[in-house]
């Protein structure tokens, strides 16, 4: 039976329940930053050239930028969050941002502590889900050659073979721990790779349910069709099909590589056609709800609109479990905040990790949010609003 999906985004008492006053301007002076583009970039490049030599900034990032979008520098650092979001029924997914090491040494440190994040979610309630990058694991450039078909040396064979072993353990501790573990989307050029990695971990682990989720980026002018192709495969050898869908992070990078090596720009050609072929994938999924286990990984309102719609038109009860909505921390509140209040699942990733190295992260959230991406006015609209809202309560005292 049909039920009309009872929420609203405009509820800001709602979003902003957890702050104060001074952390509303603190965000208020954040976003300010964020929304001026060339504050905003120059601000992450020289944050992060003044980490690598070392000047004294780490305190003035980590109490501005970090401090919005990160839970801390370590897993128990960031409790304090976790607990907050799982006051308001928002679970958290630890993730560990550490970008850019690229030897079997660090690779090996970032499986382990991805398993302590997998260990933690297996005995802490509120953490629905694990995450990893496989460049996390193993080196990129290798699978670039793979998805190439070019032939690997010994020693590269021989890298790849670990990093699918570990890539295998986190899958099976997330098995064991009965936590669901997404594996994240990234660049096309070695994509394939990543998505070999993740349907061979569904086909082991998802047959009871769904344990390993593969990010469908819809920015992807072949990504619907990828997505029918891997529910296919799912249905054939019977597993359900974990699917996180994003719209996608590297626009930019993928468009400097067509143009540079002369191939057609595999992002649709608009802005539109992402946000329809996000919609479409989002009414694919739920269609096949018997198959699909989905995790909508978006900021975007109507979205988070549509698919509250068709769960109500397909009887589906905002708890079910085969449906998550995802958001960032530190975005879009307004958003987690007022679906869960709803009853729908929500969690927020929960970046974490020691500043130097997140900041890869930070800049792609700062790019995000400048005014040309259109978040951060979003976001500046709403403290503005809640800022109003206080005022009218404390004068009608
Ligand atoms: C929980 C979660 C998990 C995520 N995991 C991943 C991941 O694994 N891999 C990954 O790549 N990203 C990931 N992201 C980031 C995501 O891909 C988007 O960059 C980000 O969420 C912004 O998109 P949106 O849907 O929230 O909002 P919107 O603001 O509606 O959409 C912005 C997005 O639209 C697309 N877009 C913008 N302009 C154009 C244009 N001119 N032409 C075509 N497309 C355009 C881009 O993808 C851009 O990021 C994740 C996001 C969330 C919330």
């Amino acid at each position: 039976m049909y039920t009309k999906p009872q929420f609203s985004f405009e509820n800001i008492q709602v979003a902003f329940a957890p702050k104060s006053d001074e952390d509303l301007k603190k965000m208020f002076l954040i976003f300010s930053v964020l929304n001026n583009n060339l504050l905003s970039k120059w601000g992450v490049s020289l944050a992060t050239w003044s980490l690598k030599l070392r000047l004294p900034v780490k305190w003035l990032i980590k109490q501005t930028i970090f401090e919005q979008f990160c839970g801390g520098e370590s897993i128990e650092d960031s409790n304090i969050t976790i607990k907050s979001l799982n006051q308001y029924k928002i679970g958290a997914i630890l993730d560990y941002s550490v970008e850019g090491k690229d030897d079997e040494e660090s690779f090996d440190r970032t499986r382990d502590e991805i398993l302590r994040t997998i260990h933690h979610a297996g005995s802490t309630d509120g953490i629905p889900f694990s995450v990893f990058k496989v460049t996390g694991l193993g080196d990129a450039r290798i699978m670039t050659k793979i998805q190439a078909k070019q032939t690997l040396s010994a020693k590269e064979q021989s890298s790849f073979e670990r990093t699918k072993a570990r890539v295998d353990r986190l899958f099976e501790a997330a098995y064991e721990a009965k936590v669901k573990i997404l594996v994240d989307g990234e660049e096309c050029w070695f994509q394939d790779v990543i998505d070999d990695l993740a349907e061979e971990g569904m086909a082991r682990y998802n047959k009871e349910t769904a344990i390993v989720y593969n990010t469908y980026q819809m920015y992807r002018q072949d990504m619907l069709r990828k997505l029918k192709d891997a529910h296919h495969n799912a249905v054939t050898d019977a597993y359900s099909l974990g699917a996180k869908l994003v719209r996608g992070a590297y626009m930019e990078k993928e468009a400097e590589r067509a143009e540079k090596l002369g191939y057609a720009n595999p992002i649709h050609p608009n802005k539109e056609a992402t946000d329809d072929a996000f919609n479409e994938a989002l009414k694919f999924c739920i269609n096949n709800k018997q198959r699909v286990f989905l995790v909508s990984g978006t900021h975007n309102e109507l979205s988070n609109i549509i698919l509250p719609e068709l769960m109500s038109l397909h009887g589906m009860k905002p708890k079910d479990d085969r449906v998550y909505f995802a958001q960032l921390y530190g975005m879009s509140d307004h958003i987690s905040y007022n679906l869960a209040q709803a009853g729908y699942n929500v969690a927020k990733y929960v970046p974490y990790g020691p500043v130097e190295a997140v900041m890869p992260y930070l800049a792609r959230r700062a790019a995000e949010n400048t005014s040309v991406a259109g978040q951060s006015s979003r976001e500046l609209t709403l403290i503005k609003q809640e800022f109003a809202r206080r005022k009218a309560g404390k004068n009608n005292n």
